[in-house]
């Protein structure tokens, strides 16, 4: 494979000995070379210090490094706060959302979808921030209908984003279908795919109840048929998911982004196979 352009996902470590495995973890996939790593942000700003402290920590081991930000809750000052603080770290890269808010949580806030924030970051910092946005081939779970989710996609090009990242699915035709249909709506930015790597079937089929994505029936059954033969599933997982990243990568996808849960092993062990062909 050539030039190869793909990028890995953190969620911030709540505890001093998480934050220890993160390193050791990122030392071995920064050995892998990614483009950047990305750090997820908490819904409501919940995690805005641990994001900052992550990314702040990769900047300065000399890798590329994007946080997230999501809007939901937020107010414009709030979100203004943060943009500022992004800048003055030198922070150029971002990956803008709406967020989910815990239920029980207060107010919505002063952004109700991902656009609007786009939006005012652009009014706010003009060029400042490359700007990458959610896509989600399988639809997400709140939207009216495909074709509309596939509208408020676009609304978030048009408002200024620079790329996408999908939300991870197993069904490589839908990614396909998504990318055919937004190019017919006129978008021409970069729509990289989210790749989850399989290890734990209840935690796969946790986060995909959440999230919409579908696990293809034939995968659910094999990875019951494993119970709790951990070495079996990520065998399995490891082929799935490998074969799924060729796959899109020989059908156009301008790259992969590595949804990691923070572990190293899995996300090496696809990109070791996807640029060593077996
Ligand atoms: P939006 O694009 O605003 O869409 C949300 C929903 O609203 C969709 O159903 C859409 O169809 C609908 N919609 C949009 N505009 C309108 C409108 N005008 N009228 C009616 N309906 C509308 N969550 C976090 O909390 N922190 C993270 O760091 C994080 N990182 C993520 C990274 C990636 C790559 C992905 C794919 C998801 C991430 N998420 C994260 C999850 C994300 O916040 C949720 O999926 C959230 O529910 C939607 O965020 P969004 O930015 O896609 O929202």
């Amino acid at each position: 494979m050539t030039d190869p352009n793909f990028s890995i996902e953190f969620f911030p470590p709540k505890t001093a000995e998480g934050a220890d495995k993160l390193r050791i973890a990122r030392g071995k996939l920064a050995e892998l070379r990614p483009k950047y790593f990305s750090v997820t942000y908490g819904a409501g700003g919940s995690t805005q210090q641990g994001t900052l402290d992550t990314v702040l920590e990769i900047l300065a081991e000399g890798h590329a490094a994007a946080p997230h930000l999501s809007c939901v809750g937020g107010s414009k000052e709030s979100i203004r706060a943060v943009l500022e603080q992004f800048k003055s770290h030198g922070i150029h890269r971002l990956v803008a959302l709406r967020g989910d808010l815990p239920s029980g949580y207060g107010g919505a806030g002063e952004f109700r979808y991902a656009n609007e924030l786009v939006e005012f970051i652009r009014a706010e910092t003009g060029d400042w921030f490359h700007i990458e946005v959610a896509a989600y081939p399988e639809t997400h779970p709140q939207a009216r209908s495909p074709q509309d989710d596939l509208q408020a996609f676009v609304r978030k090009v048009q408002a200024g984003a620079n790329a996408a990242i999908t939300q991870y699915f197993y069904n490589a035709d839908a990614y396909f279908q998504f990318v055919d249909a937004a190019r017919k709506a006129g978008v021409d930015v970069p729509i990289v795919a989210g790749i989850m790597p399989i290890t734990n079937t209840t935690q796969l089929m946790r986060f995909s109840d959440m999230c919409g994505a579908e696990i293809p029936r034939w995968v659910r059954l094999k990875l019951a048929s494993f119970g709790d033969d951990s070495a079996s599933i990520k065998a399995f997982g490891l082929d799935v998911v490998t074969q799924l990243c060729e796959r899109l990568l020989a059908g156009g996808a301008p790259g992969l982004h590595f949804y990691s849960m923070n572990q190293a092993a899995a996300t090496t062990a696809i990109w070791n196979r996807l640029v060593t062909p077996q």
